[in-house]
């Protein structure tokens, strides 16, 4: 349920509904947007009277939330939410291109790559340590000298950092990652999301393999009612009987999660194709649909790489695309990163 406060209230009057709810045992989101201010009560309203709710004073309206997502829903958050990385802002009006390596695999590749994607537009450096590969016997990452080098490569570059967690007990280790990624494999993984709800870090939360829309707002929704409100939705292809290309993109996804939620939605076009020579037209297809950034592989020597080579761009075939999306951007409504 949200409520609709009148534009003028005094604190005194929200203070009163605020202890009025309290009796509810509901859990209560103030959120001060540009146009209203909107208080979400998320948990068993349905012993809330709306009609007695509609009679307070402060009270402009009343709706109920369907859908089971509430805290990530947009009519509990009109405006779009903007997600500080380390100085960096994500979502709004900002587009963000996250580039670098499926796997980190040396100091020098990791730090080689990262000068190359900052300098074609690059805002933040991906790259795995920990590994969820299919096969036990491929490369399974660095793990957590894996980390250590993209700690390097973030001194270095100054870019902030992003990278999967694979096992909650590991989340120390990710102190100084700005970006935790909950890959497509642990969406569902509900007690990771819990823990990672009870931390303030921004989490990059990758759609499952064969996840609806709504499973993906529900998985975020883990993560923001334990309290994290830094959660970006990431649309990285699902499976369909299609072999010709590694997973299918859903672009209708984009508008469709955003028209739905006010989280950012970023777009990886390299694990949705699995082709690198799909992933520029993909990449502006993606921003094209409003996307609100980019996660894209990156390898200094892509026939070397050792995971997922196929679909990572040389750092020239990424300046390319990066000046390619680049030029959209203004006709989006979006600021230019380069
Ligand atoms: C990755 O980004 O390296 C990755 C494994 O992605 P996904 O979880 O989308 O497969
Ligand atoms: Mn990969």
């Amino acid at each position: 349920m949200v409520i609709i406060l009148k534009p003028q209230y005094e604190e005194r009057q929200l203070n009163h509904l605020l202890k009025w709810l309290e009796g509810y045992k509901l859990k209560t989101a103030l959120v001060k947007g540009e146009q209203s201010t909107i208080l979400g009560l998320i948990g068993d309203t349905s012993k809330v009277d709306i009609e007695t709710v509609k009679a307070i004073d402060i009270v402009e309206s009343v709706k109920r939330i369907q859908e089971p997502f509430k805290a990530a829903n947009r009519k509990f958050h009109p405006d779009d939410t903007v997600i500080d990385v380390s100085g960096q802002k994500i979502g709004g009006k900002n587009f963000t291109m996250m580039a670098g390596p499926c796997s980190v695999e040396s100091r020098e590749q990791i730090c080689e790559i990262a000068a190359s994607v900052k300098s074609a537009g690059a805002g933040v450096l991906r790259g795995g340590a920990f590994k969820p590969r299919t096969s036990p016997y491929a490369f399974q990452g660095l793990r957590a000298e894996g980390i250590e080098l993209m700690l390097e490569a973030k001194k270095a570059t100054g870019l902030p950092i992003v990278s999967e967690i694979m096992n909650i007990n590991d989340l120390k280790l990710f102190d100084d990652v700005d970006i935790i990624q909950v890959g497509a494999r642990n969406m569902q993984n509900f007690e990771m999301l819990k823990e990672l709800g009870c931390t303030n870090k921004p989490i990059l939360l990758k759609r499952g393999l064969a996840s609806t829309m709504e499973e993906l707002l529900m998985s975020a929704e883990y993560i923001l009612s334990g309290g994290n409100k830094n959660v970006m939705l990431c649309e990285r292809g699902i499976r369909t009987f299609e072999t010709y290309t590694r997973n299918t993109l859903d672009l209708s996804a984009i508008p469709l999660l955003k028209e739905h939620s006010h989280l950012p939605v970023l777009v990886d076009p390299s694990h949705a194709t699995g082709i690198s020579r799909l992933v520029k037209p993909m990449s502006m297809a993606a921003a094209a649909a409003g996307a609100d950034g980019l996660i894209i592989e990156v390898h200094n020597d892509p026939a070397a790489a050792l995971c997922d080579g196929a679909q990572s761009l040389t750092p020239e075939a990424f300046s390319d695309l990066a000046r390619s999306v680049n030029a959209l951007l203004p006709g989006l409504g979006k600021k230019t990163i380069i």
